[in-house]
């Protein structure tokens, strides 16, 4: 019935005023937005991409994201929520549950997952106020290292990540020489901070992590063992590198990097017997499960993002087919081809190659930086991240450059094409000395950045090779949905 205010039919009138706004499509309700869409969906189709956290969606993915269960609000769990309608969002909540485990080859009476965290590091923080009391302690790979942010980071001027203001940390750290992660030191220094958690979990480290030797130093500390396989849990899906899951007590991960579903993150628990006094034969038992939960609602998030669990669920269909097996294998393939193709051109690459998506160029016997190189390789049409190296001065000038294969891998490239990716990356590197040459080697980046761009000769350069890398880069299909 439609309601009158003054006299007019608001019920009526208010329909056909809002009917456009409501029921447009995109392009003809907002061409800013529209055109921005269209202009990044031209940039990752002509440009290469090898930014090592990032992936390409696909289209089911996309449309599940894209769907009505944005609308709706479920606070709580299924079959526990403090709003009404949730008959359907139970339903693919506990569908997408059931496929963690599935696509982790989990049984539920040894581990549970919560799929609400909103991203990585939320979901992290989750965690943290779930196991760790106020101020308590805990132990992640430094930043620098290879960490991540919220794996405790901080500088010595400063606490910059909230996990190192609200929990007291202390990182481990790789060998500069190795580059590979120092255990012993892990281990020393654990029998001194006697954390609460150990954190295994790395965003820029090229080699399988010893989760048996961490477990085996989470025991002797009574500290709790969390994987954070943000990076690699497509891989772990696919069972091309170790599983964290026999070893840890705690599993997060986010979903859209090798995983390829939408931005989302997921934490498993286990559940059950945690331990069995030799002595008595009394068992303990966890109880990560109530600690997590609620420690993610009411502790931390309000609703969960419905439509995000719907994608994170197709993308986990999606992991437990061959096909997404041998995605995987072919995203390590690429990641080999490319590796070796830099080393036979000169490059050195931390700890001499990969186990896994990523590896880390170090620059320094080039006699340029990861800053410079990335400057170059973006207006050339190739993304990467500069990254710092093991033994590194400062963190202010990085010198090594972070590559990843996944999202390439997604749209169709072998070990042939990495070849390619890999003189292209060495036509921009030489170009970045060129210009460092030019300059001198005492000028400011911004310095660099000016000749880089106000010099025609260099602009011309960078635009021959900014051609080659899209004509390339635009033979291989995007997935997604067409056109947008
Ligand atoms: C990417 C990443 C995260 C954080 O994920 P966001 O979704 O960006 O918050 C956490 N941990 C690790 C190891 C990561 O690589």
């Amino acid at each position: 019935m439609a309601s009158t205010v003054n006299g007019e039919n608001h019920g009526v009138n208010l329909w056909e005023s809002q009917k456009n706004m409501l029921t447009q499509p995109l392009r003809d309700n907002d061409i800013e937005v529209y055109t921005i869409i269209k202009k990044e969906n031209h940039r990752q189709k002509t440009g290469l991409e090898l930014i090592a956290s990032e992936n390409f969606a696909s289209r089911a993915v996309l449309e599940a994201l894209g769907s009505c269960l944005n609308n709706k609000y479920s606070e709580g769990y299924p079959g526990q929520r403090y709003y009404g309608g949730t008959e359907f969002v139970d339903e693919l909540e506990i569908l997408c549950q059931k496929r963690a485990l599935q696509a982790y080859g989990l049984d539920p009476q040894n581990w549970g997952v919560n799929v609400q965290p909103y991203s990585g590091s939320p979901g992290n923080f989750a965690v943290y106020t779930a196991l760790v009391e106020p101020h308590g302690r805990i132990m992640g790979l430094d930043l620098p290292d290879g960490g991540h942010l919220t794996h405790g980071f901080m500088t010595d001027k400063k606490k910059i990540s909230a996990t190192s203001i609200f929990f007291e940390s202390m990182p481990y750290k790789v060998n500069p020489d190795t580059g590979y992660i120092d255990y012993d030191k892990l281990e020393e220094n654990a029998r001194l901070f006697h954390p609460k958690l150990i954190i295994a979990g790395v965003s820029c480290y090229s080699r399988n992590l010893d989760y048996a030797r961490m477990r085996k130093i989470a025991d002797s500390n009574g500290a709790y063992l969390m994987a954070d396989m943000a990076h690699i849990s497509g891989l772990v899906a696919a069972g091309v590198v170790p599983s964290p899951f026999e070893y840890c007590d705690v599993v997060t991960t986010t979903t859209h990097k090798t995983l390829r579903g939408c931005r989302s993150a997921m934490i498993f628990f286990r559940k059950g017997v945690r331990s069995v006094d030799p002595k008595t034969g009394k068992q303990t038992m966890y109880n990560l499960e109530s600690l997590i939960n609620s420690a993610v609602f009411p502790g931390l998030q309000g609703g969960p993002h419905n439509h995000a669990i719907a994608g994170v669920a197709v993308a986990l269909k999606q992991a437990l087919t061959p096909e997404f097996k041998a995605y995987q294998q072919q995203v390590v393939a690429n990641c080999k081809a490319l590796c070796a193709a830099l080393m036979e051109l000169g490059y050195h690459i931390v700890t001499g190659g990969s186990d896994n998506h990523l590896i880390l160029l170090d620059l320094r016997s080039k006699g340029t930086d990861g800053g410079r190189a990335e400057k170059v390789l973006e207006s050339c049409s190739i993304a990467c991240n500069k990254n710092t190296c093991p033994g590194d001065k400062s963190a202010l000038r990085p010198s090594g450059l972070r590559l990843g294969t996944p999202a390439l891998t997604s749209r169709g490239l072998l070990e042939k094409d990495f070849h390619q990716v890999a003189q292209f990356i060495h036509e921009g590197i030489e170009l970045a000395l060129r210009i460092q040459r030019d300059v001198g080697p005492q000028a400011t980046m911004k310095e660099f950045k000016e000749k880089l761009a106000g010099d025609a000769h260099y602009q011309g350069a960078v635009k021959a090779l900014r051609d080659k890398v899209e004509s390339f880069a635009t033979t291989f299909p995007l997935p997604g949905i067409p056109g947008f």
